[in-house]
C-alpha cells in the first residue's frame, strides 16, 4: 500500500511505525512541515496502562520511552499551602522532544521515509496519490477544514485560558496546584518529567487573564507575574518558554472520522482536556486501534469504517470523561472556600471515574485523612 502522513507527531509517527513493522512492502511518507527537532511544549503523560498497551505494540520503543521515562504513584493536591497526597496512581512521564526522536528513529530504522521542512498543501492532490491518506495534523488541521463537509467536525474554543511552561522546579508526582491572587484563581498542573525538569501548565478563566492584563505583558512578563504568584511552589526557580502562548483548549470532534480514502488521527480527530491525560496517549493508541485494523483487512473503505466504529464509543466515554474534569476546573474559582482535603476528594472523583470506594483501596491514608476531617 502506498500511505501518505501529514503530521509527524506522536500519532503520525507511531502509525506509520506500526504499518511498516507489520509489512515492510508498504511504501510509507510522513510529511512534517517542521524540523526534526523542533518541537513545542515540555513533558507528556502515560499511564501504566497505556504503556502496557505500546508495550504490545511495538517493544522496541516502548522499551526505549521506558528506558527515559519518571514514574511516580502519587497525586498531590496544594491548595492554602496545605500538600494533600493520594497515591495508588500509575503514571510516567517523558519529555515531548524525546519521545518524538525515539519515534522517528524507529520508523526511520523501519524504512519509513520522513520528510521534514515540508508543508503538504495540495492535499487533494496527495490524497489521489495515495492509497491511504492519513491527517495527522494536530488540533489545529487544515485537512479537517478543507474537507468540513465531508468530515462534519465540530470545533468548541473553551473560554479558558492556559499556557505550557517548564521549571527546574521538580515536582514528583502530578501536582495540582491553586492560587488565588488579586486577579483571581490560578490553577498549575505540574509533574517532573525527566531529573531536571518539570511541565508547569497554568490555567485561569477569562475574566482573571483580563485583570492580569496577559494580553499586554511581553513573554518575559508573563513568566514573572505567574512565578510571583506560585512563588511558594517554585522556590528559587523560574518558568521556562518554549515558543509557550497563551491558548484558548479547543475541544474537537467529528461526525464522520474519514472520507473515502482519508481519514483523521490523533488531536485533528479529537482532543480531552490535559487535565485527564494526554493527547499524545489517545494519539498513540488511535495509531494502535486504526493498524490493527488494517491486520484484519487489507480494504480502506472497510478498515476505515471498523476503525471508527471500534475506536469511536472508546473515544466518546473518554471524552465525556475528559469534559466533567474539564468544567471542574473551569468552575475551580467557586471551589476555593473548599478545605484542602475537601478540594482534594472533590479534584480526585470529579471525573465521575473515580469513586470513594476506589480512593479507600488505592490510598487508604488519603480516606482515614478525608474521614478524621469529617
Ligand atoms: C503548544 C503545544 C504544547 C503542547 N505541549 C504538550 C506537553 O507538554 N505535554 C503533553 O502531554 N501534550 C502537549 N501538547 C498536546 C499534545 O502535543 C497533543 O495532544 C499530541 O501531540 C497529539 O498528537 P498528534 O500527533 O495528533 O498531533 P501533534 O503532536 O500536534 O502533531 C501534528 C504535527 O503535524 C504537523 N503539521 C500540521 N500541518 C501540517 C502540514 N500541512 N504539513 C506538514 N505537517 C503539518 C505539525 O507541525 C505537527 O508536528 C501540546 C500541544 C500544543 C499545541
Amino acid at each position: 500500500m502506498k500511505i501518505n502522513i501529514i503530521g509527524g507527531g506522536p500519532a503520525g509517527l507511531y502509525f506509520a511505525i506500526l504499518m511498516k513493522k507489520a509489512n515492510s512492502y508498504h511504501q510509507i511518507t510522513v510529511y512534517e512541515r517542521n524540523g526534526p527537532d523542533d518541537t513545542f511544549g515540555w513533558g507528556v503523560v502515560f499511564s501504566g496502562k497505556t504503556l502496557a498497551n505500546l508495550r504490545a505494540a511495538d517493544e522496541e520503543s516502548h522499551a526505549a520511552i521506558t528506558k527515559n521515562f519518571e514514574a511516580w504513584d502519587n497525586v498531590d493536591v496544594v491548595h492554602r499551602d496545605s500538600r494533600i497526597s493520594i497515591h495508588g496512581n500509575s503514571f510516567s512521564g517523558i519529555a515531548r522532544l524525546q519521545l518524538l526522536k525515539i519515534l522517528q528513529q524507529r520508523a526511520e530504522q523501519l524504512g519509513v521515509q520522513l520528510v521534514f521542512r515540508h508543508e503538504v498543501n495540495d492535499f487533494e492532490s496527495l490524497r489521489k496519490d495515495s492509497d491511504l491518506l492519513v491527517a495527522a495534523d494536530g488540533v489545529n488541521s487544515t485537512i479537517r477544514n478543507q474537507y468540513a463537509d465531508k468530515l462534519r467536525p465540530n470545533v468548541d474554543v473553551r473560554s479558558h485560558r492556559y499556557i505550557w511552561y517548564g521549571t527546574h522546579q521538580l515536582f514528583h508526582g502530578l501536582t495540582l496546584t491553586f492560587r488565588e491572587s488579586e486577579a483571581g484563581v490560578f490553577a498549575a498542573h505540574s509533574y517532573k518529567f525527566n531529573n531536571t525538569t518539570s511541565t508547569f501548565i497554568v490555567e485561569c478563566d477569562s475574566p482573571t487573564a483580563t485583570k492580569a492584563d496577559f494580553e499586554n505583558k511581553s513573554d518575559a512578563d508573563t513568566r514573572m507575574y505567574l512565578a510571583a504568584v506560585f512563588t511558594r511552589d517554585l522556590g528559587e526557580h523560574r518558568l521556562l518558554s518554549n515558543n509557550s502562548k497563551w491558548i484558548n483548549f479547543v475541544l474537537v470532534k467529528n461526525q464522520n472520522w474519514s472520507f473515502e480514502n482519508l481519514v483523521l488521527l490523533g488531536d485533528a480527530l479529537h482532543t480531552a482536556h490535559f487535565s485527564i491525560g494526554s493527547g499524545t496517549k489517545l494519539a498513540m493508541e488511535d495509531a494502535i486501534a486504526l493498524a490493527e485494523c488494517f491486520q484484519q483487512t487489507r480494504d480502506v473503505s472497510k478498515a476505515l469504517s471498523e476503525f471508527a466504529s471500534i475506536r469511536k464509543p472508546i473515544i466518546e466515554d473518554y471524552q465525556a470523561a475528559a469534559f466533567e474534569s474539564m468544567t471542574w476546573f473551569e468552575t475551580a474559582a467557586s471551589r476555593m472556600s473548599l478545605n484542602p482535603i475537601d478540594l482534594a476528594f472533590s479534584v480526585m472523583t470529579r471525573s465521575g471515574r473515580v469513586t470513594y470506594d476506589d480512593l479507600a483501596k488505592r490510598s487508604p491514608e488519603f480516606i482515614a485523612q478525608y474521614e478524621a476531617a469529617h
